[in-house]
Order: C-alpha cells, then structure tokens, then sequence
C-alpha cells in the first residue's frame, strides 16, 4: 500500500505543522499535494487542515501517528505562492501559519463535510456567476488620467505607485482604464488575468460594483466581503481560485484570496484605518499587498487624495512612483471653498453657528443639498448631574454610557451595555439631570425645528443597522430625496454626490489634541474626505459656490490652514519631518504587546516581567503603562511598546520574545501586535 507523510497548517495556536500519515484508499489514488485541504483528527474532534508539505520521515513515533481522514482532491490546490503569501504574514505578525491560512478560507470550505463545497462546485461550473449588466459609456479620460492608467497598464514586473488624485479627480475611471488595457492584453482565456480592486467597506461604495460590472459586461465579477452570506462567499470564493473571476472586488479580506492568476492589484482610498484589521491576526492589507504584488512581480496602485504617511515618504523617496491628478475630473467642477467658523465669536446654537444656519437656509433655497459632518453617533455622549456631579459611567469600562434618546436607553459603544435612562441622579436624587455635548441625534432634532420644512435624514452605525438600510439611505440622498444629510465618518467616503454643495464640519477640535500621534493625521484625512463630498458637478446657472464650512475653537491650528489651502503636500511633509525628529513611524519600528487581566496590577506585572526576559541589542522597550482606555467589560488592560530603527532587528528580536512569553506564567491573556496604529 502506498502512504506518505503529510505536514498539515491547522487552525491552533501551535507554531508549527502537524504530521499525518496518508494512505491510498485505492490503488491508482492521485498523490496528495501541498495546497490541497485535508480532514484530519485533532485531539477529539476533527479539522480541516491545508496541506503544507509531502514528506516521507517524520519525528512523530508511529504509534502515535494519526492518519489523514480525507484529501479534498475536488479542489484544485492552494497555490504555492498563496502558501508563501500566508508564510509571510505568519512570519511577519508573529502568528503560527494555520492561524492566518485558514480563517481567511470561506467557512463551508472548512466544513468537515462537503455538501456545500460540492454544490457550489457544480453551480459555478452549470452557470458561473450572474455578470450580465446593461454596458455603461466609457468617458474620455483628460490627459492626467490617460498618463496615469497607460502607466500602470504598461508598467513591467514589480511597480509600485501611488495614484495622488484630489477628492473628485476620477481615480475610480483610471482604475477602471487601466483594468481595462490588462484584461485586454491577454485574450488567452485559459490564463486570462486577474484584478484584485479593494475598497475600505463595500456598503459604503454599492455604485461601484455597479459600475464595474457595467464597464466590463462579458466579464466575470466577484466580490469578497464580510457581509456575503456563507453560500454566496464560497461561491465567489471558488470563482476567484478557479481564475474565472477576473475581476474580485474586495474588503481587507480578499488579500488573502487564492488568486491564480493575478496581475494587477489596486488599493482604493489607501490611507483607509479599515484596511487594518483590528483583531485575531491583525494584519495591514495594504501592506500584505504591497508584499503579494512584489512577490508576483505586478503592478500594484494605491489610490488616494491623502495618502498615508508611509506611502506618502514612499513616493517621496521614490520607491512608489507618483501619479498626480490635480484637477476634478467633471469638467468645471472645481474643489469648494474651505471656510472656518470661529466659534467664539459666532456662538452656536444647539450646536450650529448662525453663518452655517444661513448656509444652509441658502441650499434650501436653491434645492441643493448640504452635509453636517459629526464623528459621533448618539444623542449626548454623556449626561450628568449639576447638583452633586454624577456622570453617566460605565460601570464596566472607563467610559462613559452614551445616550440614545430615541429608543431611551444610555448604552455603552465600548462593552455594549445598555440601561434606562435614569428618571433621577443616582447618587442624589435631583431629577434635573442633563445631556452634556452632542451627538448625531441631538444635531437632527436641533436641526428639524431649525428648518422644519426640510427633509433631514441621519446615516450612522445606529441608523443603518439593517442590512441594505446604508444603500437604501444613500440612494435616497443620490435620488434628491434629501436636503440636509447628517452623518458620522460613514458619509464621509468615496461618495459622488452631484448636487451638494455644502460641507458643514461640527466639533473636530478634539483630535487636535489627542494624545495619539497619529489623531491630526486622521482627523485631515477625514475633513478632506468628507469636504470632497461637496462640488462634484460643474455649479449650476444661480446655484451655489460650493464651500465646506468648519466650526472650531482654533482657527489658527496649522491643521486648518492647510485644508483651507487643500495642501495635503505641505501639511503631510511637515508632519513627515515632525514623526522623524520624534523618532515615530515610519522612521521607526514598532511592535506593541497587550495584556488583559482582571486587575490591572496583574497585566502590569506580566509586562514588566516580560520587558526583562529576554537580551535584547538595537531595541528600545519603553514602560508598561495602562491602556488610555483601562478597562473595558470588565477587563483591564496594559501595554507594552517596542521599537527599533530597524525591522530586521525588531523581528529576531519578536521571535526569541514570544517564546519567553508563552513561558511567563500569569492569569492574563496577551497579544502582540506588529505596525500597531492605535497606541
Ligand atoms: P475620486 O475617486 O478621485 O474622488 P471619482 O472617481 O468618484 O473621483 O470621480 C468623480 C466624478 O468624475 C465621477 O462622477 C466620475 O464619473 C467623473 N469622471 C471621472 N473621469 C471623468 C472624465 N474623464 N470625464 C468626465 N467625468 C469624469
Ligand atoms: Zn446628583
Ligand atoms: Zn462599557
């Protein structure tokens, strides 16, 4: 009988692969492969495993040797470049192999029987995916956009670049273009290429892949995301392995997609924190995607108006080529007018200044619609009592609950408790106890008896919680059906709409002064996102010059100067030059390790024991400290952050850390992030 020794990736938190010994069950039986799936026992249960390497010894004593249960020979296996891919992130976040392989499969792929993975097999070869959509024009591109898309079409092996666009400047149609120019290269259908396109959050953009799919109607079109249903997933999944699907439009998740025959990669809205997944392997797609397309020797463009500071000091230091597109794209709409309010002499009202009042009575006016931007969703984040000082805490976090006015609830955003709103202060009884600030809520009700008349509609976490009810509020906004649009960082996004004209930014000070150094980064993204919402169409005969209008205490903050002036150039080399003297990414190398305790002097002390287990040269380990947010749920937390000058160190240096740490005997739980970007 002929048998053999396969070392298998398996879902655990153990380093290493296990081995299995692997029998033919009939004579002729094909040779297992690496990258195929198997079923295997694991302790009591069984897993599905992938298939890492085929060997004939092994260290395990045959006794003890426990045999592959099946080989999912219907699948074609995993390639040997998404194995290496996987490797690199294990490798690089510090995580054992099968943590990273195997979550990333679609769930029915992992499932120990195959029904699902059989009918969907048979699906996809019966009528592979829908792609039929009614074409859509393919506009002309201005010389900017033609000189970007032909470069990267044409560009050879490994090409990095940045496409650097104003909000509004068409980066989608140089994707879309230069997508175009690849797909039509090879005819080949056999070994017809394929587009990886990522995007922040699919929902948040539905006209896109309405767009794609019209842009190339005889092409297959699939997308990877969290929110696909489990069946759906899959299919689209095998569409992509098989290199059906041309073009896969994804999440952060899809950079883990087996894509065969993938040559080209685009990011879109680059500088997006939601290509960074803040849980389990907590990975930066974008920079696993700046390694996948090196390591396929393909282009890859990252597409932003503010591109991150790590992409930015790699375009000026020319590693990624820069691809400028300083105009709108629509002919004569140009970037609006950034206004700043000065509050302290305008004093708000319900929370808006009366120029902005006026501004808005104007879009009214003129059947325009207006946006107020407010990054917090809720009614208040806070009410408290004048009488004695009582503040709506969490009892489980070191947080406040927020109120929710509409369903009369205080609920925390952190653990998830809710309560009723106290009828009375807790403490002392006064039954005059008062919401403090304002959330998104508290806006649209000040808002609705400012202007009556007007249509208001609030998108938020809270407001879209249904499934579909993002798209369907969208929608409503693109069919006119709204006049003044309120909303959190998720109206903020990649949005065209074409008849706005105003911008109205409530309450951004406080990132001016975070303690994380990253916050004025974020926060100038984030206003020149959302003030590219507002002038998309050429102004219309007696409408509006279209302007955002920002609310704040500190007019002077060089932060606010350099969005008047859309300076994203002048604004990103200064604080480039502030991180380097700082000795901050991207000039420095940082690890963070994270204990979870129920006290916080035991995650502490786990900490301070592990900044002294192991030799170290070339490595900076700062103090433990507690997290800003100590406790959440009832749990406390503590940090640990490394750095070093260099990354090469800073990994040996992990490696050899974390096998003292798995030997630190302590009730605590811990994680160790690499390039963390919330400390
Ligand atoms: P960005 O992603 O750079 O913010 P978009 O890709 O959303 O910009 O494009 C903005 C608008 O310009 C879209 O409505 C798009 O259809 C339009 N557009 C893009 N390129 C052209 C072009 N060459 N001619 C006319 N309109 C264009
Ligand atoms: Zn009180
Ligand atoms: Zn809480």
């Amino acid at each position: 009988m002929e048998h053999c020794i396969l070392k298998i990736a398996l879902d655990t938190p153990l380093d290493f692969t296990f081995d299995y010994r692997w029998c033919a069950d009939v004579p002729d039986a094909s040779w297992p492969l690496p990258g195929q799936l198997a079923v295997v026992p694991f302790g009591r249960r069984e897993v599905v495993g992938v298939i890492v390497a085929v060997s004939n010894t092994t260290d395990v004593a045959p006794e003890k040797l426990k045999q592959v249960l099946a080989v999912r020979t219907q699948l074609a296996p995993l390639s040997a470049a998404w194995l290496a891919l996987c490797g690199f992130a294990a490798d690089y976040y510090q995580r054992p192999l099968g943590e990273v392989a195997l979550p990333g499969l679609p769930k029915n792929l992992r499932a120990l029987t195959t029904v699902a993975l059989d009918k969907a097999l048979k699906k996809l070869e019966k009528r592979g995916l829908a792609h039929d959509a009614t074409p859509n024009a393919t506009p002309k591109l201005n010389p900017a956009q033609q000189q970007a898309a032909d470069a990267i079409a044409m560009s050879q092996g490994f090409a990095p670049s940045l496409l650097y666009g104003v909000t509004g400047s068409g980066k989608t149609e140089v994707y879309l273009q230069a997508a175009a120019q690849i797909l039509a290269q090879d005819k080949d259908t056999e070994n017809a290429a394929q587009i990886l396109i990522l995007v922040p959050e699919i929902n948040l953009t539905p006209q896109l892949e309405g767009n794609i799919r019209a842009r190339f109607p005889g092409v297959m079109v699939a997308t990877l995301h969290s929110g696909l249903a489990e069946g759906e997933r899959l299919l689209n999944w095998l569409a992509a392995h098989a290199g059906h699907a041309r073009i896969i439009l994804g999440t952060r998740l899809a950079i883990l997609a087996s894509l065969p025959r993938l040559r080209l990669i685009i990011i879109d809205e680059e500088h997006d924190p939601s290509y960074k997944q803040q849980e389990g392997l907590r990975y930066s797609a974008r920079d696993l995607a700046v390694w996948r397309a090196h390591q396929l020797g393909i282009p890859i463009v990252l597409g932003s108006a503010t591109p991150a500071l790590e992409t930015w000091q790699h375009a000026l230091s020319a590693r990624y080529r820069k691809l400028e597109l300083r105009e709108r794209a629509v002919p004569d709409a140009v970037l609006p007018k950034v206004r700043l309010i000065d509050m302290e002499r305008d004093r708000p009202v319900d929370g808006i200044t009366s120029t902005l009042v006026a501004a808005l009575r104007q879009r009214l006016e003129r059947h325009e619609q207006s946006l107020l931007f407010l990054n917090r969703r809720g009614y208040a984040p806070v009410i408290n009592c004048d009488a004695c000082g009582w503040v709506s805490d969490c009892p489980r976090c070191t947080a406040f609950m927020v109120l929710h006015k509409l369903d009369r609830r205080l609920r925390c955003h952190h653990c998830g408790l809710e309560q009723r709103i106290p009828k009375s202060c807790p403490t002392c009884g006064n039954v005059d106890i008062q919401p403090m600030g304002r959330g998104t809520q508290r806006v649209e009700e000040g808002l609705q008896l400012i202007f009556p008349e007007a249509r208001i509609l609030r998108i938020d976490a809270d407001s879209t919680r249904l499934k579909g009810s993002a798209q369907a509020a969208f929608d409503s906004v693109h069919r006119g059906e709204v006049d003044i649009l309120i909303g959190t960082q998720m109206v903020a996004k990649g949005h065209d709409f074409r008849n706005l004209t105003l911008v109205g930014v409530l309450n951004p000070d406080t990132a001016l002064f975070s303690q994380d150094y990253r916050a004025s980064e974020r926060l100038f993204a984030q206003l020149m996102q959302v003030a590219g919402r507002a002038g998309r169409a050429a102004q219309k005969e007696g409408g509006s010059v279209s302007e955002v209008l920002v609310q704040t205490r500190y007019a002077q903050h060089p932060l606010y100067g350099a969005l008047m002036a859309h300076d994203y150039d002048r604004f990103a080399t200064t604080l480039l030059q502030e991180r380097q003297q700082a000795s901050l990414p991207p000039f420095i190398y940082q690890a963070l390790l994270r204990a979870e305790a129920k006290e916080l002097a035991i995650a502490l002390e786990f900490l301070q024991q592990a900044a002294t287990c192991v030799e170290h040269v070339g490595i900076i380990i700062n103090d433990p400290i507690p997290m800003t947010m100590t406790r959440v749920a009832n749990v406390d937390r503590a940090q640990l952050l490394v750095e070093s000058a260099s990354r090469p160190a800073l990994q040996n240096f992990l490696k050899a850390w974390i096998a003292e740490l798995r030997k630190i005997k302590a009730r605590v739980s811990w994680s160790l992030e690499v390039d963390p970007v919330d400390i």
